[in-house]
C-alpha cells in the first residue's frame, strides 16, 4: 500500500529542476516548506511555499549554518506514523509531520574542484542537509528521501502511479541517501587530510570502517590499511582469526582469492592452495585430506609458504597434513577442536574461522584505485553462459564434461592469460597471468610435466587432460600446443575471429572443445 505525501520539506542548494518538480507536487495538493534561497525561488514561480523559520518559529541563523536543525523538522522527520508515543510528542510540540524530503547538498566537492581556499571549503561543509536526509532515511517506514535532482522525475513517477510511495520505492531512497551522505563525508575527510598531508593509512577513510592498520603494503616502503564495507559477507575480512599473526596485506588479498575459489565448490569438499593471488593446486575430493593432497600434488613447491582454504569444517587428520609444510594461512568455514589443537602447534600459521562459505553469485562491488579515481565493477559472479555448446565433431564423454566445467571454474579464479590443464577434478598444471596465451599453455604444461616427475610418473599428467582458457584463443597454436601436451577436451568462451581455424585444428587432432559464450578476464 502506498503512503501520501502530505507535506515536503524542500532545501537545495543546485535549483536544477526545483522548479517544475515544486510545482508538480503544489499541483497535487502538497504542502511545501522550504528554506531561505529555496523558498525565495518557488515563491519567485509563484507556487505557495511556506518557509522553515515560520513553520518552526525560529530564525535562520549565523549565516545559515542553522536552518532547519530544530525539533520541528527532525521530530517531523523521525515520528513513527504508527507509534503512539511518536504521535502523542508530535500532538505535544506542535510538530507536523513530513512525508517527503528533497535536499541537495552544499556543494563541498565542486568548490573543492574550482580551488577554493581552506575557509571557503569549510564553509561549504553542509550541516543540517545531512542531517535532515540521515534522518528522513532512517524513518523509510513514512519518509521518501531524494538527494538527486535527476530522482525527481522517478518520485513523481511513483506518485502517478501509486498516488503515494510504496514501501520498496522509500527503502530504495533510502538506500541512496546513506550513499550522498557517507561519500560526502568521504570527500571532507579526504579533502581535509589532504590539507594536513596526512597520508594513508593515518588518514582513516577513502569508505568502510578501518579494521587494522597493517605494518606495511604489498612491499615494505608502502603504507596499508584494511576496511571493511559493512556488507558483512562470510570471507577474510569477517571471519575470526583462532591462531598466528596479524594478517598481512598480502595475506588478506591472496586469502581472499582463495576463499573465494574454494566457494565455487559448494556441493563438493574441495581445496584450494594460492601463491600471490593465483591457484597453484586446486582439487575436489572424496574426502578433506584426499582434496588437500591432490592440490597439494599440483604444485608442491610452490604451495610451500600458500594460503589454503577448505569449504567445509577442518579435520584433524587434514590438520596433520596441512601441518607438515609451512603455510601463511589456513581459512575454512569451520575447525574441529583437534584440528584446531594441531594447527595451533604452529604459532605462526594464521587460522581464520568463516562461519561459512562466500557466495559466488553475490553482487559485491570491485573497487581498484587508479591515480586520482576508483574504477569500479560488478563482480565475476557468473562462470557459463545460455549459449554453451560442443563445437567439435567429437563430443565430451561425461568424465571429460566434469573436468571442463570443473577447469573453466578455476580458470574464472587466474590472472589472465589463463591456462589450466585439468584431470579428475584436479588441477594438473596452471599458467597464470601471461601477456601471451600460448605462453600460458606452455608453462601450464611445464607445470603437468613437473608434477608428474615429482610424483615420479614417467608420463606428462597433461596427457589425457582437459584445458580450459579464459578467453577465446585468438589463433589455433594455443589449442595445439595443449593438444601437443597430451590435452584431449578443450572448453573456452569462443568467440575469435579465427573460430573456425580453431574448431578445425581441434578437429584435425580428434580433440573435443565447448564454446561457454562467457569470457573470465581477471587482471
Ligand atoms: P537555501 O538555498 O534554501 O537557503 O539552502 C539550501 C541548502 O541549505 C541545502 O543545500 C541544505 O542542505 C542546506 N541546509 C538546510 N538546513 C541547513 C542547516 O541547518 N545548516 C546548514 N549548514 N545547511 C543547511
Amino acid at each position: 500500500m502506498a503512503t501520501p505525501i502530505r507535506r515536503a520539506l524542500l532545501s537545495v542548494s543546485d535549483k536544477t529542476g526545483l522548479v517544475d518538480f515544486a510545482k508538480a507536487l503544489a499541483d497535487k495538493g502538497v504542502e511545501l516548506l522550504s528554506t531561505g534561497g529555496t523558498y525565495k525561488a518557488l515563491a519567485d514561480a509563484g507556487i505557495p511555499v511556506i518557509e522553515v523559520s515560520s513553520h518552526t518559529g525560529f530564525p535562520e541563523i549565523m549565516d545559515g549554518r542553522v536552518k532547519t536543525l530544530h525539533p520541528k523538522i527532525h521530530g517531523g522527520l523521525l515520528a513513527l506514523r504508527d507509534n503512539d508515543e511518536h504521535v502523542k510528542a508530535m500532538e505535544a510540540h506542535e510538530i507536523a509531520p513530513i512525508d517527503l524530503l528533497a535536499v541537495n547538498l552544499y556543494p563541498f566537492e565542486s568548490t573543492v574542484a574550482a580551488g577554493a581556499d581552506f575557509d571557503t571549503c569549510i564553509e561549504n561543509v553542509d550541516i543540517g542537509g545531512p542531517a535532515m536526509i540521515r534522518a528522513a532515511a532512517k524513518n523509510w517506514q513514512g519518509v521518501c528521501t531524494v538527494v538527486d535532482v535527476e530522482d525527481y522525475a522517478l518520485v513523481l513517477e511513483e506518485l502517478e502511479a501509486n498516488n503515494g510511495t510504496t514501501e520498496a520505492f522509500r527503502k530504495k531512497m533510502s538506500a541512496t541517501a546513506y550513499a550522498r551522505t557517507g561519500a560526502y563525508d568521504a570527500a571532507i575527510s579526504n579533502w581535509y587530510a589532504a590539507q594536513l598531508d596526512i597520508e594513508y593509512p593515518k588518514r582513516k577513510v577513502v569508505a568502510g570502517e578501518l579494521k587494522q592498520t597493517m605494518r606495511y603494503g604489498e612491499n615494505s616502503h608502502q603504507s596499508a590499511a584494511f576496511y571493511t564495507t559493512g556488507e558483512n559477507r562470510p570471507g577474510v575480512a569477517t571471519a575470526e582469526q583462532l591462531n598466528g599473526k596479524e594478517l598481512s596485506y598480502n595475506n588478506a588479498n591472496d586469502t581472499d582469492a582463495a576463499f573465494e575459489l574454494v566457494s565455487e565448490f559448494k556441493d563438493d569438499v574441495a581445496c584450494v592452495i594460492v601463491k600471490h593471488a593465483n591457484p597453484c593446486g586446486v582439487a575436489i575430493g572424496d574426502n578433506m585430506k584426499d582434496a588437500y593432497l591432490r592440490a597439494y600434488s599440483c604444485d608442491t613447491e610452490s604451495a610451500f609458504g600458500g594460503i589454503v582454504a577448505f569449504n567445509q569444517k577442518l579435520n584433524k587428520e587434514t590438520a596433520e597434513e596441512l601441518a607438515k609444510i609451512f603455510l601463511e594461512v589456513v581459512i575454512a568455514p569451520d575447525f574441529d577442536d583437534d584440528a584446531l589443537e594441531v594447527l595451533k602447534a604452529k604459532k605462526n600459521v594464521r587460522v581464520l574461522k568463516t562461519g561459512g562459505v562466500a557466495d559466488p553469485a553475490d553482487n559485491a562491488a570491485m573497487v581498484k584505485t587508479l591515480s586520482g579515481s576508483l574504477l569500479v565493477q560488478s563482480k565475476d559472479n557468473e562462470i557459463f553462459s545460455d549459449d554453451f555448446k560442443v563445437v567439435t565433431e567429437r563430443q565430451p564423454t561425461e568424465e571429460e564434461m566434469k573436468d571442463l566445467r570443473f577447469a573453466f571454474t578455476v580458470c574464472k579464479h587466474v590472472k589472465s592469460n589463463a591456462i589450466i590443464y585439468c584431470k579428475n577434478n584436479m588441477t594438473v598444471g596452471v599458467g597464470a597471468g601471461q601477456m601471451s596465451r600460448v605462453n600460458s599453455c606452455r608453462i601450464a604444461a611445464f607445470r603437468a610435466e613437473q608434477a608428474a616427475t615429482t610424483a615420479g610418473d614417467d608420463t606428462s599428467w597433461a596427457k589425457g587432460s582437459v584445458v580450459a582458457s579464459d578467453a577465446f584463443f585468438p589463433f589455433a597454436d594455443g589449442l595445439i600446443e595443449a593438444a601437443e601436451a597430451g590435452a584431449t577436451c578443450v572448453i573456452q568462451p569462443g568467440g575469435s575471429i579465427r573460430d573456425e581455424e580453431v574448431i578445425a585444428a581441434a578437429n584435425e587432432r580428434g580433440l573435443a572443445m565447448v564454446f561457454t559464450g562467457m569470457r573470465h578476464f581477471r587482471h
